[in-house]
């Protein structure tokens, strides 16, 4: 009997977020997500309602940004099935953070180096639970995943002919992160994307902390410029993406200055 109130508990829970996430897109106007757009040297792929992005590193290696939710990987094997390639070929997953949206498919690529920052290891392996409002919610349904590999702030790493840089974004969660490679930026889910082209913070009932994440989100366009290093694209895990400018303007409201160059 307490597992089947477990189980309906954790259907609830599920739907519940569901729920959240459809009046959150339909209210704020969220871009959706697309499947197989090429950005700088990603190429989206589409789970459900969740994004991951693969990136070639050349030499056949390559490496995913996220892993999606989906346990089986199915839609990551299929375009790596389509790029004449098996599991072997990824070299290393880079997490934006640890919701179990985002590294389902890991598993599946057991000998890829698994990358998040070092505040972001705890919640990911089970040893921290999950703040703000639906962390109780959130524990139900808990899945772990092992990270082999923890970044520094602003550490730089090369796979093949990659460079990716992890920037701290806490506040979705404490260790949230976004990562730079080759002119785009990997949001995670520290923002969206709206239709009207202008980034939208995250929702505050599903961060941690959101004044943190309000934070990380307006400091980000001057931290970008501190790297010199030219931004074309913002690739956001749940809705799509925009042109960097987008990271020039308040979220949600009028247009600042533009910028002469990011
Ligand atoms: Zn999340």
């Amino acid at each position: 009997m307490p597992y089947l109130l477990l189980a309906l508990a954790l259907a609830l829970g599920v739907v519940a977020i569901s729920i959240m996430r459809a009046a959150r897109f339909i209210s704020n106007r969220m871009r959706l997500i697309e499947d197989g757009r090429e950005i700088g040297p990603a190429r989206t792929i589409a789970d459900r309602m969740v994004c991951a992005f693969l990136l070639d590193a050349g030499a056949g290696a390559h490496v995913l940004i996220d892993a999606g939710m989906d346990t089986q990987a199915k839609a990551i094997l299929a375009e790596l099935g389509r790029r004449g390639l098996g599991p072997e070929a990824i070299k290393a997953i880079f997490l934006t953070h640890a919701h179990t949206d985002h590294f389902g498919g890991c598993a599946l690529f057991p000998q890829a180096d698994v990358y998040a920052l070092e505040a972001e290891v705890d919640l990911a392996e089970g040893r921290r639970k999950q703040g703000g409002l639906l962390g109780p919610l959130a524990g139900l349904q808990r899945r772990t995943v092992h990270i082999t590999q923890a970044l520094a702030a602003g550490e730089e790493v090369v796979v093949g002919d990659l460079r990716i840089r992890a920037l701290p974004m806490p506040g979705h969660t404490l260790g949230s992160a976004a990562y730079v490679c080759n002119g785009v930026v990997f949001m995670g889910d520290s923002a969206d994307a709206r239709i009207d082209g202008r980034i939208q913070e995250p929702p505050a009932l599903l961060s941690e902390d959101s004044g943190a994440a309000r934070t990380s989100l307006a400091t980000l366009a001057d931290r970008i410029r501190e790297l010199d290093s030219p931004i074309e694209w913002l690739a956001f895990a749940h809705s799509g993406v925009l042109r960097a400018e987008a990271l020039f303007r308040p979220p949600g409201g009028a247009a600042s200055h533009a910028p002469s160059k990011i």
